[in-house]
């Protein structure tokens, strides 16, 4: 690291690894507004399309009626009202689980649910590929931290043996930028052996999998002792904003009593969780959009490996093209916005070296008509890229 601003600046630019932001200036949908042009989006994470359904925005504003905007303080101090309170109880009820906390953003529930059951004496074991929240919250902790190779679970079995101390495994629940899912099955059977606690970030998997959409724990079948430590993101499929932690009585009081970033923070507005219960409200009642998102999914892999475009082992929304260097997936994502297709290149360190991929993420919003066009710009850029 080097106070000298510009020239690190210039090295990310000479690396392709520069990053810049676009300015909407319309809702999330499939098609999105930028610069006056429209655009076909496949980057969203708002895979059930609620992030601007009426219901949400009516929810939102009668919240906003009834409790104001901001929230005032923290949740130990004034700023946890009824909304918050009710959300917690449903979100509870809904996965199965005696309690749930809520967090402003899924970053800090991940720092909080680390800080406060790891000390120094401990051990964390972590997926590879896990989200830079959970890294940054074990090493946050001061825990001894030790990563395992992804989804190898005979390699984390062997890290189990060599760790001392409180043990804890976090994973996400479905990889962010792979849409592969961890083996939760497997893992908590082995987290049990050694007596570790098993954490699940389901960032990515809550809302989307599942029967009833309560995430990658009730698509495998599992339950609170199989996973104590659940974490879902609200800014995701729920389409609002926010995080959670579910699990025992003792986990979620210990978290309220410790955990820093839960007791240092102001609460979300209460509008906030008044919207997202309506948005449980949709994901429970509403299955047709994880059918109909599944059946994108197929769509989109069978033309995809039709093309013979590299796409990875994901059954999940999130479909990545692995393309390898950063500036050819840079090179890639602007050729497909040049034809009104928006898709995001990830490149290092969100990702390993040389793995820089595009980002391609399906939505119950979009369409069959969506899925084609994608696939035809793909095919005729493809032509450009490939060795
Ligand atoms: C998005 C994400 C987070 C962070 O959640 P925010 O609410 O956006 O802060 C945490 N973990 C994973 C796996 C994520 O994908």
């Amino acid at each position: 690291m080097s106070f000298d601003l510009a020239a690190r600046l210039a090295k990310q630019q000479v690396n392709h690894l520069f990053r810049s932001r676009l300015s909407l200036q319309s809702p999330q949908a499939p098609v999105v507004k930028i610069n006056g042009q429209s655009y076909l989006a496949f980057c969203s994470n708002d895979y059930l399309g609620l992030a601007n359904h009426p219901k949400l925005i009516g929810a939102l504003q009668q919240g906003a009626k009834l409790w104001g905007v901001g929230s005032g303080a923290s949740h130990l101090v004034i700023g946890h009202s009824e909304p918050h309170h009710q959300l917690e109880k449903a979100l509870a009820q809904w996965l199965n689980r005696p309690r749930v906390l809520l967090f402003s953003t899924g970053y800090m529930a991940n720092l909080a649910a680390m800080t406060c059951l790891l000390s120094n004496q401990d051990t964390v074991l972590q997926d590879r590929l896990n989200h830079a929240s959970l890294l940054d919250g074990a090493l946050l902790s001061g825990a001894r931290f030790l990563r395992y190779q992804h989804n190898n679970v005979q390699n984390l079995q062997q890290r189990l043996a060599r760790s001392q101390g409180d043990i804890l495994i976090a994973t996400d629940g479905v990889f962010s930028m792979d849409g592969d899912l961890a083996q939760l099955a497997d893992m908590s059977q082995l987290a049990k052996r050694y007596n570790a606690l098993l954490m699940v970030d389901d960032a990515h998997g809550m809302g989307v999998l599942g029967n009833r959409g309560a995430g990658t724990v009730e698509y495998y079948h599992l339950t609170v002792q199989d996973v104590p430590i659940l974490i879902g993101t609200l800014g995701k499929a729920f389409g609002t904003s926010g995080a959670f932690i579910a699990g025992s009585n003792d986990l979620i009081e210990t978290l309220i009593q410790f955990a820093r970033p839960y007791i240092y923070t102001t609460g979300q507005p209460p509008a906030i969780a008044s919207a997202t219960l309506q948005s449980l409200q949709l994901i429970i009642e509403e299955g047709w959009r994880r059918n109909h998102l599944k059946q994108l999914i197929q769509l989109f892999k069978t033309e995809a490996k039709a093309l013979d475009l590299p796409i990875m082992n994901s059954p999940t929304p999130i479909q990545p093209l692995l393309i390898g260097d950063s500036d050819q997936a840079l090179a890639f994502a602007n050729a497909l916005k040049e034809q009104h297709i928006l898709v995001s290149a990830i490149r290092p360190p969100t990702v390993p070296k040389d793995s820089a991929r595009l980002r391609i993420t399906l939505s119950a919003a979009h369409t069959q008509d969506h899925i084609e066009q994608l696939v035809k710009a793909l095919a005729k850029c493809w032509q450009r890229f490939k060795r």
